[in-house]
C-alpha cells in the first residue's frame, strides 16, 4: 500500500525534495569554493566541445546514437557492428578542464581518432532548473540504456525495480537480432544485484528467454576493468557491451564532487587510464580492422558537494564523447537553462 502510495505521490515529492535542497544549498554554501559563476565560466571555456549549456543534449541522446551506430549500414571493409560504452560514474563535465600532458586521456583518444564530445543533461525532462527525475545513478543509467526518460520507464530513483514493459538496449538489440550478444559490467550492486535492483526483472527474463545478455557484477573497479578486457580478449566478443566504472562516484562521495578536491582528481585520471585501457585492448583485437566499433564515454550524473541527485547545474550537466561523429536524434538539441 505504501508503494503505490509513494508512487502516485513521487513526481511531486521530487520536485519539493529539490527546491528545498536548492534552497538549502543556497544558504548552506558549499565546500572547495564551487560556485555557479566558476563552474559555467569552467564549462563556458571547453573549447572541444560541439555545443554548450544552452544547447546540451539530452541523455536520452546516447541510446540513439548507439542504436543509430548498430542499425547503420557497415562501411566498406567491415564486416560486422561493435558498441561500448565506458561509464564514468559521478563524473562531472568540468573535469574536462584537467586534461594535461602528464595523464593519458581516454577522450582525448576518441576525439583524435575523428570524435565528437557533446555537453549533455540528466535528470528528466526540461523543466528548467526543476527536473522529473533524480540525478542519481539507476534513472542515469537506465535513460541511456532504455532512451526514454523516468516519466517512461518508470525508474525514478535508486531502488526502483524496472517493469519489463521497457527493456534495455542490451536486451532488446539481442531479442530483435540486431545484435548477437551484448553485456553489462559493473560493481554497483544496485543494477541487479540487489533485491531492489533496477535490473533484477530484466535479468529473470534474460535468463527466462535464453537470451545471450551477460549481467556481472564485480564488486569494484577492478573487478569491471577485467570483466572488460576478458570479454575483449575474446575472439568473439559481446557486440554491445556496457560498462560502468564508479571512481569519481565513490570518491566524491567521500570527499566531495569538485575539480578543486585532488583525491576526484585523481579519480578522473584513474578512470581516465582504465578508459585508455580498453580503447587500446579494442584496438589490438586481431579482427579490429573488419569491425566498426562506436566507443562512447559518457556520464550518469555530476555531483555537488558530497552529493547528486538534486538540480543544480553541477549535477544536471553531463558530456557525451564518441569515437566518431554521431548522427543526432531527432530534434537535435535541448534548451536547458
Ligand atoms: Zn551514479
Amino acid at each position: 500500500m505504501f508503494g503505490s502510495l509513494f508512487k502516485n505521490f513521487r513526481t511531486p515529492l521530487v520536485l519539493i525534495v529539490t527546491l528545498v535542497m536548492f534552497i538549502y544549498g543556497s544558504i548552506a554554501g558549499n565546500n572547495y569554493q564551487d560556485t555557479l559563476s566558476s563552474y559555467k565560466e569552467n564549462v563556458t571555456g571547453l573549447t572541444m566541445m560541439e555545443n554548450d549549456v544552452d544547447t546540451a543534449l539530452p541523455q536520452t541522446a546516447v541510446y540513439d546514437i548507439i542504436y543509430d551506430h548498430l542499425t547503420g549500414s557497415l562501411p566498406e571493409g567491415k564486416t560486422v557492428k561493435k558498441a561500448i560504452v565506458i561509464g564514468y560514474d559521478g563524473c562531472r563535465l568540468d573535469t574536462f578542464t584537467l586534461f594535461d600532458d602528464a595523464h593519458e586521456s581516454a577522450i582525448n583518444t576518441l576525439l583524435d581518432d575523428g570524435g565528437e564530445a557533446y555537453v549533455a543533461y540528466c535528470g528528466g525532462a526540461n523543466y528548467h532548473t526543476l527536473n522529473t527525475q533524480f540525478t542519481s545513478t539507476a534513472p542515469g543509467w537506465c535513460t541511456m540504456l532504455t532512451g526514454e526518460w523516468a516519466t517512461v520507464h518508470g525508474v525514478i530513483n535508486n531502488g526502483i525495480p524496472k517493469s519489463n514493459k521497457h527493456l534495455t538496449l542490451l536486451t532488446t538489440g539481442v531479442q530483435d537480432g540486431v545484435i548477437g550478444s551484448s553485456a553489462f559490467y559493473v560493481s554497483w550492486d544496485g543494477h541487479f544485484v540487489d533485491s531492489d535492483g533496477t535490473y533484477i526483472n530484466e535479468l529473470q527474463y534474460v535468463k527466462d528467454n535464453g537470451l545471450n545478455v551477460t549481467f556481472l557484477d564485480a564488486g569494484d573497479d577492478d573487478g569491471t576493468r577485467a570483466n572488460v578486457l576478458a570479454d575483449l580478449a575474446k575472439e568473439d566478443c559481446s557486440d554491445f557491451i556496457f560498462s560502468i566504472f564508479e571512481y569519481t562516484d565513490h570518491t566524491g562521495h567521500d570527499t566531495g564532487f569538485s575539480i578543486n578536491n585532488p583525491d576526484y582528481v585523481q579519480a578522473f585520471y584513474d578512470a581516465e587510464q582504465t578508459g585508455c585501457e580498453i580503447i587500446s585492448a579494442i584496438k589490438s583485437r586481431p579482427t579490429y580492422e573488419t569491425e566498426d566499433w562506436l566507443i562512447l564515454i559518457t556520464s550518469d550524473h555530476g555531483g555537488y558537494n558530497t552529493g547528486h541527485g538534486m538540480c543544480t547545474m553541477q549535477e544536471r550537466m553531463i558530456f557525451i564523447v564518441t569515437n566518431k561523429a554521431p548522427v543526432l536524434p531527432d530534434g537535435g538539441f535541448g534548451s536547458m537553462c
